[in-house]
Order: C-alpha cells, then structure tokens, then sequence
C-alpha cells in the first residue's frame, strides 16, 4: 500500500506503519485531521507487528492503560465488520493461579475490573479445565476469565487501520526512509526522506524498537532496548470442529497459550533475558536492513518455559513444533510505553509497547492523536509518558539494565513498596553515608537512594497490615512517625526535585503558567497547581521567590522532567524565551527537620529569629546554621512545625550531622520516606500522581484553597470555573478502624451493592490509629460518617468517609 507522489507538505508526519503508526493515523483521521502523512522504510507491519503473537488482554495494573485496552477492544470488533476485519476473535481467556498468592493478585484484580465494568471473574481450576481442556491442573490453585478477551492477526489489524485512515484521506508511502528531522527555534520543521522532503508541525515516531535511532535525528533520548522474545507454534493436533480454545496465562510458569489454526501458540518471558544490538556501551541501532526478518532460535534460552509449558499441557510434550518464532520487540525500562510530546516541540514519539503493543495499538493510537490535536493527553498518561524519564536514561548501561531486570520478572508477583534492584547506588544524598552507618533501609526513585525507614527503629509486629500491605512493612515506620508528631524528626529530602527560574520575565511567566499567585513578594513561598488547558493538574509544586526576578520550585523527585519539560513548552508557546529554567536537583541538598520540638533544636543553631512572628508559616529566608549558610523554608509536608534547609550540595554532610546532633537531646529521630508517607495521609496531603493528576481538578481534590482569586487570567483557568459549578465527585479519606486492613489502591468501592469508586492510594495512620484510603467519591456520598465498603482480595470491609483533613484539620500543630 503506497501513495504515489510525496507531498511537499503536511501537517502531521507519522514514522513507523506498525500497529501504532497505522492506529495513531486512524485516530487522527477520525478526529477529522487528516492532512497526515505516514512513511515507513519498509513494507507495513514490517518492524515487530508481523511477528507478534495477537493475544489481546485488557485488565492491567494501570487504569488509563485498562481503559486504553478496553477501547483497543472495541475497535477490533468494530474493524471485524469493516471490509477489512483484522480476524478479531473474542475468544476469551483464563489466566492461572499455580500458587496461592498468584490467587491473592487474581482476587484483587477482580476487584479492579469490576471498577471498570469489566467481566472478570473467578473460576475454579475444574471450570478452568473445561474452558481449555488440555491443561493438567497439578499445582493449579485457581483461576479468572475474562470472556470479552481474545485474539487478532497483527498483520490484518495494521492493514485495516491503514485501510480505515487511508479511506479518511491519510497518505501512506513505504519504502520511504526517513534520514533526518529538521528543527526550528525548538520545534520539528520537516523530515527528510530518500524520496524527498516534506515539511510539517508535527512527526509522531511511531518507529517501535527503531523510535531511538529515530529520535536521535533531533536529539531526543528515547529509552528502549530491543529484546528477543519468543514463542512456537504447533503442528496442527487439536479437532478443528472443537470450540475455539480461550487464551491461557500461567505467569507462575512464565507461559501463555494461544490457539493457531488447530494448533498451540505458546510463548513466555525468559529468566534469561536477551537484548539486541544494544549493550552496556552502545545504543540501540537495527541494522539498515532489519526488516520482515528474525532473529535464530535461541532454545537454550527457551528451555524452561518448554519444560513448563509441557507440564501445564502434557500434549505439548508429544506434539511436534511448526514454528519458532525469535523476534525483537522494543521494550521499556519500566515496561510501560513511551508516549507523548518530547521536549522538542511538535515531536512526539509512541513506541516502547514491551510484547503489548497489539493489546494497546486501539488506545495507544486513540490517546496519542488526542495529544496531537488538542497539546495535551485527555486521560492520565503519566505512567507512560516519556517525561518520566530522567537524565540517567540518557545512558545506555543504566537503561538496559533497567530493562533486563524488568523483562526478567515480568511474570513475578510485584508487591506494593517493592524496589527495583539494578543500578544502585547511583544518585546519592551528601548525607547517604551517614545514613548507610546507621542501618538505612534505602528505596530507589529515578536513580536516587532514599532512606524508607532505619532497620535499628524496628519494634514488634503488631501493626503488621494483613496480606499484600504487610510485605515490605516495616515496625520502624510507626516509631518514626511518632517521634515527629511528639518530638522531632529529620528527614532527607534531596532527591527533591529543584527547578530555578529566573529573568526579568520570570513572574509574569509563572503567574500565567501557576493556578495559585506565586509573586507575592521576596521571601514568600506559594503552594501551587499548574493546570492543563482543561483544568486538569498537570503539576503541582511549591514555588519560593528568591529575589525580585528569582524563583525556586521543589517538585517531587520523580516529576522533575515532566514540570521542567511542561514549563519549557510553556515558555517556547508563550513567547517567554528569555525566562532562563534550569534543573538545579543536585545542585542543593534538603532536608526537613519537622515535629513540636523543631524550633527548640533550631534556636539552638542559629542567630536569627525563628518565633513564629519573626519567621512565619511559608515564608523563606537564608539564615545560617552553625557554620553553614542554608535556605529555610517554613513548610511541612508532615503536618508538623518546621522547616526545609537547602544548602550548596558540599554543606550537606556537615549540616546533616550538625541538626541531628543538636536534636538528639530534644527526642529527634532520623526518619525515612516511608514515615513521611504515613504523616501525609493523616494530614490530607495531596501528592500527585497519587490522588492527583491531569484527570482531576483542584476543586473535587480539596485544593481551591491554592486557587488565586485576584488573578485574572492563567492557564486553565476558564475550565476552571465551568467546573466549579458542576462538581460531582470530591477527594475524601476512608479510615478503617482495624489499623491493620490497610488499602493499596485500586480497590472497589461500594454503598448498598454499588460500586460507587475505587481506591486511590492507601496506608497507615499511627497517630489516628487507623488505616487511611483516599478516593473520589459522589458528591452525595462524600460526607463526613459516611459508611462504605471497600473490598479487599474478595472480602469487603467497612469503611468511614472524612472529608475534613484526619489530622490536626484547624492547622495548629504548623502555624504554631
Ligand atoms: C515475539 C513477539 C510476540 C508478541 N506477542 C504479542 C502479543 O501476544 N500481544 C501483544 O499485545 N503484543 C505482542 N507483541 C508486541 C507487538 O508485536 C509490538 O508491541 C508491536 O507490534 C509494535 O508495533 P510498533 O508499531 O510500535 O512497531 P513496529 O511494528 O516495529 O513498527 C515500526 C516501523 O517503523 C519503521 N521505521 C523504522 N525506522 C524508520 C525510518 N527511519 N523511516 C521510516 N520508517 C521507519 C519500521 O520499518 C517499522 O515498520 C509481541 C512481540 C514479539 C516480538
């Protein structure tokens, strides 16, 4: 399929004619923009697509990423009535328990579907037989089926949204490599192809394993390691008059089944994971002519998942094998996709599916045109959007190991708090060898170490939560917290992520861009959301004015790249460019000394005025602190009285040692993350990414407060209003007064048989001794007593609605 002449324009160039290039120009097309181009340097489907095996789930651990693969669904079954039906077939499918906490997750995920409107449910392993009658139930504890589930031709699929947005009006031209992208003052202006140039707003790189080598055309950093990935197929052996067979999962056994014609497909995720032509030294680059081609077999490599696979199915042992597939498929660091716009202005990039690319191509190509049209994703994209990626990704040798240690426990059981293993230590705090000398049980966030909690701290089990909650629990977190709300404690914050702004622009620039006023004098530090067009919260961040042209945000560890990248479009859009922006993260330790003992250990410190009249709540100043020069903030993130002190990196050791030393006498406790997380949800704090995102806005999460009232204009602030007068559903706690049921996210929730929500996020409250979950409910359901139940692995709990803050709600403790 290819047009013949090459335009000289267009207004949106798509790389890559795989399921997601073909579905993303589908999607453009019919959201009516169809002045799109789509190249490809071979054949479509002629990258990962041809080779993949088709089998199609929905429920994932992420919401967007079901509702994404509930619409993938959809359009598969609508294509099957088009002229050109893509072999959709709602087979259905089973996935396996083969240990009992294997059924603990299937619990739970039954829970989450029926969130969604999703029919999953739980089948015993003899009903499991009956659905797939090959299988030897040894060592099977249970199972669920999922009967809108199914199967697809991943060939036909790309063609029959090729064929869809070609009848729209999309151009298609194979056999058309693209060599270079040019850029303009930020922003994408034309790409260069052997058959010509075409100049355009927008490329979307839809390249898969290849979006690397793509990207570094406009020197993007797209972190994806092309991984071989197995499968076989059988020779024919089952009767073809037999009901079509449901897909299988056994991810105990690292295995799932397909039927394929009258044979099995079946594939897994080796232990022994193999990335090509990317190593610890060297990117990703696919030979020039790596394409409608595989990989050699690799059994070695595969032998456990056969060995496996023979005992799941016994016929497998006898039947002989047809096909064996080796392919190279573009995986992730975390597994998620890479979607969205990079910091180069009208580039976007959809690739990075890790072996669910076929699942996701329906929603992957909905939300990615979405993005293109209006500038902004419509759904909460923030586990998949390529912004969440920091500046170690740029290495290849971290990247891949990353990625190796994901693919290698893909099918392993991931409980909440669990860290990743690879690359560490990498990013360190000036304090980490302290923390290390006493017993520091360290978690990892984008590269860097950060204190959970000190093992030395740990007391009795007695407030262990039950089931999945209790296992990375630890006793330390409770002392920790209680030493905070009773005396003092000392937290290290460094990972912080800081951002300067500055230049003679730099107010007018944040106040257009900030929800809350952020000018407001030298020394003043404002709590703020940045929203979308639509009033969604894009970011959410503290910003502290240094001088008259001067600003300091804190932002959360993880969403430095994303609040930079969004400001740096912002700047680029609205004509700022001389507001300079810098990431300053390692530039500045942090650390947070919080709790009623907090003033007396820094008056012991330091010559300036630290009363509460001399130095009030979210104000800023530089004082000094023994022999060190600092910035104290006074803010709390805990509920607490304190401050944060940020110094020159090379004053963090000493001002560390320095605060604990003076605060030992007075009960201060070095703390970890962990506590802070406990502390927070006490206190109502909102965190982003947790019960915040693009999908909420700042009047159902209980944030009005940081709405400006005197300004007039910002962005989103029309949206804004509108919602103000119809807000249906508000942000509300729901403690349960065992302390030891405790929430992990995604739960349902119900009143009188109702699913009336689900879990947001979820912990422990020791002070409160309670167990603590937030979640949006309706707005008439969302009052203080209100009874719920919240069901926990099968077996619902009863649950008591706040909406005041648990903690300390007239804010005393912080503006004392
Ligand atoms: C063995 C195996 C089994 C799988 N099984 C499943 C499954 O059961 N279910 C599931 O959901 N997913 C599965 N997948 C994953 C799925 O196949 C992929 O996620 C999907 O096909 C990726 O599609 P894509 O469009 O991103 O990339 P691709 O299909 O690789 O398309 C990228 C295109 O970009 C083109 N291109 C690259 N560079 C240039 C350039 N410079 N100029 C122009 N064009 C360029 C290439 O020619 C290629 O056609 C499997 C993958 C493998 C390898």
């Amino acid at each position: 399929m290819s047009d013949t002449s090459l335009p000289s324009r267009a207004k949106v160039v798509i790389i890559g004619g795989g399921v997601g290039g073909t579905s993303v120009a589908f999607h453009l097309a019919e959201l009516g923009e169809r002045d799109v181009v789509l190249l490809d340097r071979s054949d479509l489907t002629s990258g990962s697509t041809f080779h993949s095996a088709g089998l199609v789930g929905q429920l994932r651990a992420d919401p967007t990423l079901t509702k994404m693969n509930m619409h993938s669904v959809d359009l598969y079954r609508r294509l099957q009535e088009s002229e050109t039906p893509p072999s959709w077939r709602e087979c259905g499918s089973i996935k396996l328990a083969s240990s009992p906490e294997r059924m603990e997750e299937i619990r739970r995920q039954i829970g989450w579907a029926r969130t969604f409107g999703l029919d999953l449910h739980e089948i015993s392993p003899s009903e499991a037989q009956e659905l797939f009658p090959l299988i030897d139930l040894d060592g099977v504890v249970g199972a669920c089926y999922m009967p809108s589930d199914g199967q697809v031709d991943p060939s036909q699929l790309a063609q029959a949204m090729a064929s869809g947005a070609r009848k729209a009006g999309v151009k298609f031209f194979t056999h058309t490599r693209v060599l270079e992208i040019r850029t303009a003052a930020g922003r994408v202006t034309s790409v260069l192809t052997d058959k010509g140039e075409i100049e355009c707003d927008v490329v979307v790189n839809c390249g898969g394993m290849y979006a690397p080598s793509i990207a570094r055309m406009v020197g993007v950093r797209v972190p994806i390691i092309p991984m071989s990935h197995q499968y076989l197929i059988t020779e024919n052996f089952l009767d073809p008059q037999a009901k079509h067979l449901p897909s299988l999962r056994d991810p105990d056994n690292l295995i799932y089944f397909r039927q394929e014609v009258s044979g099995l497909l079946m594939g897994g995720y080796e232990r022994n994971s193999k990335p090509w032509t990317a190593d610890h030294t060297h990117f990703d680059d696919i030979p020039a002519d790596f394409n409608g081609r595989l990989l050699s077999e690799e059994w070695d490599r595969f032998e456990e998942i056969a060995i496996n696979s023979q005992k799941r199915v016994p016929a497998m042992e006898q039947v002989g094998v047809k096909n064996f597939i080796n392919g190279p498929e573009g995986f992730t660091p975390d597994n998620e996709f890479c979607l969205g716009e990079t910091e180069v202005g009208g580039f976007f990039v959809a690739a990075g599916f890790c072996a669910h690319g076929i699942a996701g191509a329906g929603g992957i190509g909905k939300v990615v045109a979405e993005w293109v049209i209006t500038g902004e994703p419509q759904m909460d994209l923030w586990h998949m959007d390529i912004r969440r990626f920091g500046a170690a990704y740029k290495s290849p040798s971290f990247t891949l190991k990353r990625t190796q240690e994901n693919y290698e426990s893909y099918y392993d059981l991931h409980y909440p708090g669990e860290e990743r293993k690879s690359a560490r230590p990498l990013k360190t705090s000036p304090a980490y060898p302290w923390h290390l000398a006493r017993g520091a049980v360290f978690g990892e966030k984008s590269g860097w170490e950060r204190v959970n909690y000190y093992k030395d701290h740990e007391t009795d089990d007695e407030l262990k939560p039950y089931g999945w909650a209790g296992h990375y629990w630890s006793s330390a977190v409770a002392v920790e917290h209680h030493a905070t709300r009773t005396h003092a404690g000392l937290f290290d914050e460094s990972s912080f992520a800081k951002i300067s702004v500055s230049g003679e622009r730099a107010g007018d620039f944040l106040n257009h861009v900030c929800a809350n006023d952020v000018v407001r004098g030298v020394g003043r530090a404002t709590y703020t959301q940045a929203l979308t067009t639509r009033g969604g919260i894009e970011c959410d961040f503290t910003v502290t004015q240094t001088s008259e042209n001067a600003f300091f945000i804190v932002t959360g560890t993880a969403f430095g790249t994303h609040d930079l990248g969004w400001l740096k479009k912002q700047r680029r859009e609205l004509g700022f460019g001389e507001v300079v922006l810098e990431d300053v993260t390692g530039a500045y330790a942090c650390f947070g000394l919080w709790g009623p003992n907090a003033r007396k250990i820094l008056e012991k410190l330091t010559p300036q005025d630290v009363s509460n009249e001399g130095f009030p709540f979210m104000t800023s100043r530089e004082i000094s602190i023994g022999d060190i020069p600092a910035r104290a903030t006074r803010i709390t993130y805990v509920g607490e009285l304190g401050w944060e002190f940020y110094v020159s990196t090379e004053f963090g050791a000493a001002l560390w040692k320095l605060l604990f030393e003076a605060g030992e006498a007075l009960g201060l406790m070095a703390c970890g993350y962990k506590a802070i997380e406990s502390l927070r949800l006490e206190k109502g704090y909102r965190a982003w990414g947790g019960e915040i995102n693009t999908e909420t806005n700042p009047w159902e999460a209980g944030l009005g407060f940081a709405i400006s009232k005197s300004k007039a204009e910002f962005i989103g602030r029309e949206q804004l209003l509108a919602h103000k007068e119809k807000i249906s559903r508000f942000l509300v706690a729901i403690t349960f007064d065992d302390i030891r049921c405790v929430p992990l996210g995604n739960e349902p929730i119900r009143v009188n048989n109702q699913i009336i929500g689900r879990m947001k996020s979820g912990g422990q409250g020791y002070t409160i001794e309670k167990a603590i979950g937030y979640a949006y409910l309706p707005i008439e359901q969302a009052t203080n007593g209100n009874k719920v139940e919240v069901e926990f692995f099968g077996a619902w709990e009863k649950g008591n609605v706040a909406v005041t803050p648990l903690f300390d709600a007239m804010n005393e403790r912080i503006k004392s």
